[in-house]
């Protein structure tokens, strides 16, 4: 028996851990076996690494994409990637490239409902401008008093409806699976059951997810319920996918 966590950020996307703080943090809980998977983002797999190998546990070189399918968001974790391969590289830099003019208009639309300095205060919460995530918009919007909490914040703010949306057009579901399998990885949907989608649209997603290559779905995972788990089995089974597990730590 051993333990995996096959999903989890650092402070290279909208984690609040560096890398190696992360590797510890899960070897200290009897993590075994860990992927690192920030938001289109492989910057922290180095130091990740040398923590793993310190603490004695397997890194999984990881990565979690940033795509649209249809007029959803969804998220494809990529576990087991050569984070030499081009493909990959250029992938991610374009959906970090779009993610950076999304940042600015993020702060556009707050601006416009009145909220001032919205794009220097997001960037204070995070590493870089590299990866500027709606989380680092939350931090600031808290911090000036706009919300209780982060939770509170993706209930009025930065939602569909709500000051701070803004449309994006993320990386196409089937270039997302093939970047990942062009470096070698296998490509997971992350956490099924956040989608808002009816049950047909499900199916027809899990579908098209499997058609284009995926390879898995994540059955466990923290924004599922134990009856959502049991869900996903299911469909893991049904469509022939494997199932993965994944705390999404951030
Ligand atoms: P982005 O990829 O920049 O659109 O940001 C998405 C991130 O925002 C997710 O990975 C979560 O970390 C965070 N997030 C989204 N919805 C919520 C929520 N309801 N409560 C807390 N964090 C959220
Ligand atoms: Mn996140
Ligand atoms: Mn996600
Ligand atoms: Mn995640």
């Amino acid at each position: 028996m051993f333990r995996c966590d096959l999903h989890c950020h650092s402070t290279c996307s909208d984690g609040l851990l560096a890398p190696a703080d992360v590797v510890r943090r899960a070897a200290s809980r009897g993590v075994d076996v860990l992927a690192l998977t920030d938001h289109d983002e492989i910057a922290g797999l180095v130091d990740a690494a040398a923590a793993a190998e310190e603490c004695g546990i397997r890194l999984v070189p990881g990565a979690e994409l940033s795509a649209t399918w249809r007029d959803t968001t969804l998220h494809v974790v990529a576990l087991g990637i050569d984070c030499s391969c081009d493909v990959l590289l250029c992938g991610l830099s374009a959906i970090r490239e779009g993610r950076k003019l999304r940042a600015r208009r993020i702060a556009h639309a707050l601006e416009a409902a009145g909220i001032e300095g919205a794009y220097d205060g997001a960037l204070q919460h995070a590493a870089s401008d590299r990866l500027i995530s709606r989380t680092h918009f939350a931090r600031f919007l808290v911090e000036s008093g706009y919300a209780q909490d982060t939770r509170d914040v993706f209930s009025r703010y930065l939602v569909k409806n709500k000051p701070g949306y803004v449309l994006h057009q993320w990386a196409a579901l089937g270039d997302a699976v093939g970047w990942i399998h062009a470096a070698g990885g296998q490509a997971v949907l992350a956490h099924p059951g956040r989608y808002k989608v009816d049950a047909r649209r499900l199916r027809e997603l899990l579908a098209e997810f499997r058609d284009r290559g995926g390879d898995a779905i994540e059955v466990v995972s923290s924004s599922h319920t134990v009856g959502q788990a049991s869900e996903f089995a299911r469909h893991a089974r049904v469509f022939g996918l494997l199932a993965s597990s994944g705390s999404d730590y951030h």
